[in-house]
């Protein structure tokens, strides 16, 4: 992932090992990934759409936890440093830019832990 769009953290308890810690978040232009520093539980979307639209058009209503950020970042599109809303599901990564409104909509792809943290005694 040397290309950079999108780098941001969002603290909360994480639905993997209930710790209340800044969630990594990193979208390129090829994937998105939420990351638990704490536990390594990593969620992976892949892109599906990227097109010019409104803000919310693929937000699905129904999901536990859907955070709502905003994050600056050079868009990929009109090439403008700005904000971006960042709406992250359980089966959606969406990036949308204000300047342009270009979004980029991920799908959810699949998740894994990538450590096993050995807990001390
Ligand atoms: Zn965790
Ligand atoms: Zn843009």
């Amino acid at each position: 992932m040397s290309e950079r769009f999108i780098f941001t953290k969002h603290r909360c308890s994480c639905y993997n090992c209930g710790k209340e810690v800044d969630q990594v978040i990193k979208a390129v232009r090829s994937q998105a990934q939420v990351v638990c520093p704490n536990c390594g539980a990593t969620r992976i979307f892949i892109p599906r759409i990227e097109e010019v639209g409104r803000k919310g058009l693929y937000t699905k209503i129904g999901c536990y936890d859907v955070w709502s950020l905003v994050t600056t970042a050079v868009c990929p599109h009109c090439r403008a440093k700005g904000p971006h809303d960042l709406t992250i599901g359980c089966d959606q990564f969406t990036v949308h830019c204000r300047n342009c409104d270009f979004i980029h909509f991920y799908k959810f792809n699949l998740e894994y832990i990538a450590q096993c943290p050995i807990e001390a005694e």
